[in-house]
């Protein structure tokens, strides 16, 4: 019940770790805004969430287009009255395994613009609805691979840290308005972002899958500590988290 009658809008909700944070979400009792690019897996995750006797409201949305993501947001303030939360996961990882000089410039413009210009996109219209609210939690998800390095993609790895270098920005400047601010750096999950990456490596360095695989987190672990952010709980937590 951490979060009954708090609105959470989570990105990228029709898969991996933005679908957990999503459910685990609704079963701490919030209304879950569930937005991503697969309005098939937005269905989905909407039709999950009711099972678990939930309430979700569902939008497609492409996260790189302003007027898309001022519709979507302007959609789910007015369905729950309010926005009290964002989790934004939606992300791409692109171009792993590629050399600088081999990187392609369609590859570098794609990954920028769904993990930067889409975080800073969710946060500028969902932080005045927060602030309509009263306050808020905004949560973007950055990686260890933007932060303190080893990305298997140039252009994914820098995304991060601008996206991690964002977060210090709105942190600070949401403060005055009662918007707490984190970027979150998940560990190695097992979604499929991630599975495509380990695949890749496997083949290059002939090497099994399994074996690959060993080690990976489940997108719950991630969820469960995304919900948690979001709720009155953590007031005192600050700053860049990163999870196993
Ligand atoms: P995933 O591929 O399972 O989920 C990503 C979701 O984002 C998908 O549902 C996809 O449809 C959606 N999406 C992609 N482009 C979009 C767009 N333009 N507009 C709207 N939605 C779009 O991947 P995941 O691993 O769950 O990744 C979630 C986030 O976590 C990403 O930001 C990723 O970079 C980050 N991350 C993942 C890992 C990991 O190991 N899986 C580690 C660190 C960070």
């Amino acid at each position: 019940m951490r979060l009954k009658e708090k609105a959470v809008v989570v990105t990228g909700a029709a898969s991996g770790i933005g679908r957990a944070a999503a459910l685990c979400c609704a079963q701490e009792k919030a209304w879950v805004g569930v937005l991503d690019l697969d309005r098939e897996g937005v269905e989905t995750t909407v039709e999950e969430i009711r099972a678990l006797g939930g309430t979700a409201h569902g939008i497609g949305v492409d996260v790189r287009e302003e007027a898309g993501v001022r519709a979507a947001m302007e959609a789910v303030e007015e369905a729950f009255g309010r926005i009290d939360g964002l989790i934004h996961t939606a992300g791409v990882l692109e171009g792993a395994l590629v050399k600088v000089d081999l990187f392609e410039e369609a590859t570098w413009d794609r990954v920028i613009d769904v993990n930067l210009k889409g975080s800073f996109l969710a946060a500028k219209y969902a932080a005045p609805a927060m602030a309509r609210a009263g306050g808020g939690v905004l949560v973007l998800i950055s990686s260890g691979a933007g932060v303190r390095g080893g990305s298997a993609s140039v252009a994914y790895g820098a995304s991060k840290g601008g996206v991690h270098g964002l977060s210090l920005v709105l942190a600070a400047q949401l403060a005055p308005r009662n918007i707490r601010v984190h970027a979150v750096c998940p560990g190695n999950i097992e979604t499929p972002l991630k599975m495509r990456v380990v695949e890749k490596q496997a083949r290059k360095a002939g090497r099994p899958l399994e074996e690959m695989k060993a080690g990976l987190g489940a997108p719950e672990g991630v969820g469960k500590v995304l919900a948690f952010l979001v709720s009155d709980e953590a007031d005192y937590v600050r700053g860049t988290i990163f999870t196993r």
